[in-house]
């Protein structure tokens, strides 16, 4: 997810050109007469619509904002279930939280992805929501997922956060299910320092969603801000125009990233191959993930701890996974399940199978700007610490 990389002058600029365009209205609505026809967000959401071929989108202060009003979007309240995989970043878990529904995590497969035999087995009445999370750039198996979801009339909410810019079945990830969240936080595929943004095709949830991430506002085009009428209940999620101003820069620079990555990915891991790495890659659904991370499983825990002492010693970092698996893997969350209950007593043996994927994972990240050299490095020093823990 590496954004940052490629992060410096033209973002400086926008900001530059967006205070000599108004003077620096950061605000993205009102203020009509004095910003001169600028609205960054806006222009944002519309080359987002472009790049993404969709036909709505919402920008958002963060990945968790946008997940939390699509949740509000397709009305999930008390009472309702919403089934999320054991392995995502934690605020999948407090979208839904906070969502005040019933929090149900099921676990993965070797795609690192959700299960949908998992969430086939975990529906209930009272199941409203799935959310798919494409993690590490790859994505969660659709097909499968859509089906079971349509059979049960459950609305499918993908957190495309990791998946900005990948595709499954051709189609842009965040845009396959009824509604999708994209996030752009500084560790992600392209940054606004804070940012986010709802996807969906359809004009209903997206006027709930407009309405949601602003206090309920209606979005009038007759009357101004002040007198328009409340659709419903919100809070604020606005992005500012310095956020939007960025995004419009970083989303120009989105094919450029994901051609790097992907490149240098394929690199590596042709290396690998050639030198006889003897460790089984992460099932990849379709090419057109971002390319990322290279994911590889040990054969046990132990060997996966002394692989890692290796890397450490080498000088190779790992990509959350084992690194941050504490906001990661639900298996950690006990501070939400001790105090909302769902999990309370069993939070410790649940989702066995996803711990014993996971125990044995190790996600190496891929970056932007890795030379050929680079990429040689690594490669002999995995080979070589393959060969000693093998
Ligand atoms: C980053 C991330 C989020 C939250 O996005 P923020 O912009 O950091 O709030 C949600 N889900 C997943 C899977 C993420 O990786």
């Amino acid at each position: 997810m590496p954004g940052f990389e490629v992060f410096g002058a033209e973002e400086r600029q926008a900001i530059n050109d967006l205070f000599d365009a108004n003077g620096g209205i950061l605000f993205a609505h009102g203020f009509d007469a004095l910003r001169k026809g600028v609205y960054k967000v806006r222009e944002f959401e519309a080359a987002a619509c472009r790049r993404f071929g969709v036909s709505h989108a919402q920008a958002v202060s963060s990945g968790s904002a946008a997940l939390r009003v699509a949740l509000a979007a397709l009305g999930v309240g008390r009472g309702d279930e919403v089934i999320i995989p054991s392995f995502t970043f934690v605020a999948t878990a407090e979208a839904v939280i906070q969502s005040g529904a019933d929090l149900v995590v099921v676990d993965i497969d070797e795609t690192l992805n959700m299960d949908p035999q998992a969430f086939r087995a975990a529906i209930t009445e009272r199941t409203k929501v799935v959310i798919p999370v494409h993690m590490l750039g790859a994505p969660a198996d659709m097909t499968s997922v859509c089906e079971i979801a349509r059979r049960h009339e459950i609305h499918v909410l993908e957190d495309a956060a990791q998946g900005v810019g990948g595709t499954f079945g051709g189609k842009p990830l965040g845009t396959i299910g009824d509604i999708g969240c994209y996030s752009f936080d500084a560790g992600k595929v392209i940054i606004t320092g804070e940012g986010g943004m709802v996807v969906t095709g359809s004009k209903k949830l997206f006027s709930k969603a407009r309405a949601y991430h602003d206090h309920g506002h209606e979005y009038s085009t007759t009357v101004g801000r002040g007198e328009e009428g409340a659709i419903g209940e919100g809070f604020n999620y606005r992005m500012t125009e310095i956020h939007g101003a960025i995004g419009i820069v970083q989303l120009g620079k989105l094919d450029g990233i994901l051609a790097a990555q992907r490149a240098n990915k394929a690199k590596l891991k042709q290396l690998l191959s050639d030198g006889g790495f003897p460790f089984a890659m992460r099932r990849i659904l379709d090419e057109g993930e971002l390319g990322d991370a290279v994911v590889f499983f040990l054969t046990d825990r132990d060997q996966t701890q002394r692989f890692l002492a290796g890397m450490k010693r080498e000088g190779i970092g790992t990509k959350n996974v084992p690194d941050a698996m504490r906001w990661h893997f639900a298996k950690h969350w006990s501070h939400m399940f001790t105090k909302y209950g769902w999990y309370r007593d069993s939070f410790e043996t649940e989702w066995q199978r996803s711990a014993d994927i996971l125990e044995r994972a190790i996600a190496l990240p891929i970056m932007i700007k890795m030379s050929d050299e680079r990429i040689g490095e690594i490669t002999k020093k995995l080979l070589r610490i393959a060969a000693e823990v093998a």
